[in-house]
């Protein structure tokens, strides 16, 4: 085909009509664009357009879509294009407002806000009564004939712009506005009059000039632009990345800014704004759920400086209003089919809507609004089982708070580091927390309050039943620390002040002391006033079984658990696991009673000696497995024999060294001496530098064949005793950290002839399968062989990640913020598996595993096994079956269900965010 070249107007002209549209605009009954343009305009820039559009009283004006804070990013500026479409934009706006920004009798006025494809709320910034200057100042207090509400606009102007763009620190504004208030005796923000706004306005701009040498700017329309460049600079703050990186929204996607008249919720009692779920966030209870004040901007909800009150209120104060919100949020609901989350203002007694969008919810409420959509005819059973993110059905298995126990006032929302409920009382140092717990009793319940924990308040928090830090994100220790625990604690509550010194916590103009009681529900991060009941969790609740019922006919793939005592095995049955897919033995090895011997076999220097010591374990042994076999009577227990380094048995060198050294100095003729070291001989021949990858897994069994052949007998025995009992015993023996099919063809031989010894001398034979974890890459690359040898494969992609990586597991956390932070890693590969490399090696092995062995059975026993996109990658790579901690065993089946029902269905699993 000719190419022809177009004359150079013709090339301008082209590329001027393919330019990108960057703004888009929303007002006068319609939109440029729609609700489902969420890439280009954001969640809330969407909802903008399709209210607008659907003929909703909506404030117009116009968003600038993420391409453009894209550019942003790349080149700290933006192109003329975007400043000129946004210029235009505004003539629009100004047209259709009859108003010009900032100037005139009649000042257009605006907000600048934030706006993702994801909601992340409060993680980036918002800018209102954008266009106030010394002169539209004193227009809108003739206009409005409320001085007071025009100069308080005006500082709240100077103290967000301030803030965000100027960055200067929130306190340096909060500093000359508490001092006013105490100055002029004023209660309450609203008791400061006109006169005293116009000082605090004054001493704004010196606390401008101060931080920035320059002057507060005058000029709206440059206002405008550096607080649209602010916003695009907000999506890049530590909160916002923090907040993508938890959520697994990527870094990519940009935000969009919603330039939007402002209306104002404080122009006198017939003004307001509020906030409201269509359906109750907490609970899912059909019910209008919110709160508004009176008299007030948005700021003032969520910041409570004010209590606002519950949205139900304003039926009696204003019954048009009301009706006309609750017809709105209905047929909203009713058109996006999901629960909503929406912002209103009345100005003047006109309602305007804000926003709306799917609300965020816990897994409980979750549950129950898919379940009633479904009854309401609003959404299918499938749709209903992709409303439910599955690591949400957690709050199933841990305690929440009782919502209807108590009047609920919340007084600050932190982020929810580690789920459950927790009501205690108060305390504000580690030491008292153990005191008042009732010094290890825990007779009495606290809550440990602090800015932020360190190592030093471990023994606190362990008595503590919730902890409640005012800095610090999902990372900081608190959260990496309870969530280790298994306790509730909500994490960066940043409304909170914790004053240490005085033993005191101020939020919302209430002090708290040590002693008072508080309510904290890890779950969505609240924080509530006073004691409120706790309910047991509810792993049995009918819902969560009715959404399991529809979910599970689409589930492809087994779901096991790790587990390595028979509680946790009964635990893990009852939330439906269906076998076990590692039990780690050395944890049998490590309890107290057993370890003597265990020592006593590392120090023997001799086969005999060593055999001895064995003889000593294996009917402990035996016992622990019979109690796995009953548990899981008639599924399969995979067993894993001993996996670490023999050293980890031992006592610590440094620590033995002392303890040498202070006999010898103390008691030198002690008869304790010798054995002293002796051990420490021992322990330093064992002493290894990289133990990870030293002496452990099979190297263990092929060096110490008398430990696999323990093990494998008490493994046979156990079986064939339960057996006897009726019981119906599957045990898969699993060979660890195997690379060559010799060590594999070693292990297994051990196993199958110990089998037969066994079967042979108890007259009894029973079913068992002999397999390995591929947790090397070479042993998947080269799974064809090892394949001839095992009957089984588990990944176990702990090890695989590490080895892949050639990061240590153990040490990774040096590295890994600063590797995430910089975007050299989406995610923590350990926690969700590297789908390109490490993902990659698991398609070979089960690849090549299966051409060797069609029918060879394939799992995953490592950390990744309870993730739920991990868990949709087995479902891709068809594994027979995932395992993962018994809490995350509904976790896991609901994932693989969303991955089955995704094929089947050829839907996106698109998760409500
Ligand atoms: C693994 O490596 O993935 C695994 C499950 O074994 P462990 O974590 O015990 O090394
Ligand atoms: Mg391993």
């Amino acid at each position: 085909m000719a190419t022809t070249t177009l004359p150079e107007t013709e090339i301008e002209k082209t590329e001027r009509k393919s330019a990108t549209k960057y703004v888009y605009f929303f007002g006068g009954g319609k939109a440029d664009g729609n609700g489902k343009m969420k890439d280009e305009l954001g969640g809330k820039g969407a909802g903008l357009a399709e209210m607008t559009n659907a003929g909703l009283p909506v404030p117009p004006g116009f968003t600038i879509q993420t391409d453009a804070c894209r550019e942003y990013m790349r080149h700290n500026s933006v192109s003329k294009d975007v400043d000129k479409q946004m210029e235009e934009a505004l003539a629009h706006l100004e047209k259709l407002q009859g108003q010009k920004l900032g100037k005139g009798d009649n000042p257009l006025l605006v907000s600048v806000r934030s706006g993702a494809k994801f909601s992340m709320p409060g993680m980036m910034d918002t800018i209102l009564n954008l266009g106030l200057n010394d002169q539209s100042v004193e227009s809108l207090a003739k206009l409005s004939n409320n001085p007071r509400f025009a100069y308080d606009s005006y500082r709240r102007l100077i103290q967000m712009f301030g803030n965000v763009v100027l960055e200067i620190p929130k306190s340096a504004f909060d500093e000359v506005f508490d001092a006013k208030k105490k100055q002029k005796k004023a209660k309450l923000d609203t008791d400061l009059n006109a006169a005293a706004l116009k000082e605090v306005i004054a001493e704004y701009k010196k606390v401008v000039k101060k931080h920035t040498k320059g002057d507060f700017p005058q000029d709206p329309h440059e206002q405008l632009v550096m607080a649209r460049d602010a916003v695009f600079r907000s999506w890049q703050n530590d909160r916002a990345k923090h907040y993508r990186r938890i959520n697994n929204i990527s870094d990519d996607l940009g935000t969009a800014v919603n330039v939007q008249a402002m209306v104002f919720g404080n122009l006198g009692e017939t003004s307001g704004t509020g906030v409201g779920f269509t359906r109750n966030p907490a609970t899912g209870a059909k019910e209008f759920y919110g709160e508004f004040l009176l008299n007030a901007q948005g700021e003032d909800v969520v910041s409570g400086v004010r209590t606002p009150v519950h949205i139900l209120e304003l039926e009696k104060i204003m019954p048009e209003v009301y009706n006309q919100l609750r017809e709105i949020t209905t047929r909203l609901e009713k058109h996006y089919r999901d629960m909503q989350d929406f912002e209103f203002t009345i100005q003047d007694g006109r309602l305007y809507m804000l926003q709306t969008r799917n609300g965020k919810r816990t897994g409980l409420a979750a549950v129950k609004v898919a379940i009633q959509m479904v009854e309401e005819g609003l959404i299918s059973k499938e749709e209903a089982i992709f409303r439910v993110e599955p690591n949400q059905l957690y709050d199933f298995l841990v305690p929440r708070l009782d919502e209807k126990s108590a009047k609920i006032e919340v007084l600050a929302t932190g982020l929810p580091a580690s789920p459950g409920a927790a009501v205690g009382q108060i305390v504000f140092t580690a030491d008292e927390a153990v005191e008042k717990a009732g010094h290890g009793t825990k007779k009495n319940p606290v809550i440990l309050v602090r800015a932020e924990t360190t190592p030093e308040d471990i023994h606190g928090m362990e008595v503590a039943v919730g902890i409640l830090t005012s800095r610090g994100g999902m990372t900081s220790h608190a959260a990496v620390v309870t969530r280790g625990m298994g306790k509730c604690c909500v994490a960066g509550a940043g409304d909170i002040g914790v004053d240490e010194k005085a033993r005191e916590m101020r939020v919302k103009g209430q002090v708290f002391k040590g002693g008072d009681w508080i309510s904290l529900d890890g779950t969505t991060g609240r924080v509530i006033k006073g004691k409120l009941n706790s309910l047991p969790p509810k792993a049995d609740d009918p819902e969560l079984q009715t959404i399991l019922a529809w979910a599970e006919p689409f589930r492809k793939i087994g779901v096991r658990a790790n587990a390595d005592i028979p509680r946790d095995a009964i635990q893990a049955r009852a939330f439906g696991a269906e076998g076990i897919g590692l039990c780690r033995t050395e944890h049998m090895f490590f309890a107290e009673d057993r370890i003597p011997h265990m020592r006593t076999m590392i120090l023997a220097n001799n086969e005999k000696d060593r055999r001895a010591a064995l003889k000593k374990l294996l009917p402990m042994q035996r016992a622990d497995f019979m109690g796995l076999f009953r548990a899981m009577d008639g599924l399969p227990v995979t067993i894993r024999l001993l996996d670490p380094p023999l050293h980890e048995f031992l006592p610590k060198r440094e620590e033995l060294m002392v303890e040498i050294a202070v006999l010898e100095a103390t008691k030198p003729k002690s008869p304790k001496l010798k054995d002293l070291r002796t051990l420490l001989r021992r322990v330093e021949e064992l002493h290894e530098f990289n133990p990870m990858l030293g002496h452990r897994g099979c190297r263990l069994g092929i060096t110490y064949p008398e430990i696999t052949e323990m093990q494998a007998r008490a493994i046979f025995e156990a079986a064939v005793a339960v057996s006897k009992e009726g019981v119906k015993p599957h045990a898969e023996v699993m060979i660890p950290l195997i690379a060559t099919v010799k060590e594999m063809a070693h292990q297994g031989g051990i196993v199958r002839r110990v089998a037969e010894e066994v079967f042979k001398e108890k007259g009894t034979k029973v079913h068992y399968l002999v397999g390995t974890m591929i947790e090397l890459p070479r042993a998947a690359l080269v799974a064809d062989e090892i394949a001839k040898e095992a009957e089984f494969f588990s990944f176990g992609t702990n090890d695989l990640t590490q080895t892949t990586f050639g990061f240590s597991r153990d040490d990774v956390n040096k590295v890994l913020p600063t590797y995430l932070g910089e975007g050299i890693l989406k995610q923590d590969p350990f926690a969700v598996i590297d789908r390109d490399g490490v993902g990659e090696l698991v398609r070979i092995g089960i690849e090549r595993g299966r051409k060797t062995r069609p029918n060879l059975e394939v799992g995953i026993c490592g950390e990744h096994g309870g993730d739920p996109s991990s868990v949709e990658f087995c479902h891709q790579v068809g594994m027979d079956y995932v395992a993962c901690s018994p809490f995350r065993v509904l976790t896991a089946r609901l994932a693989a269900a969303q991955a089955g029902a995704s094929d089947k269905l050829k839907v996106e699993a698109g998760r409500t965010k």
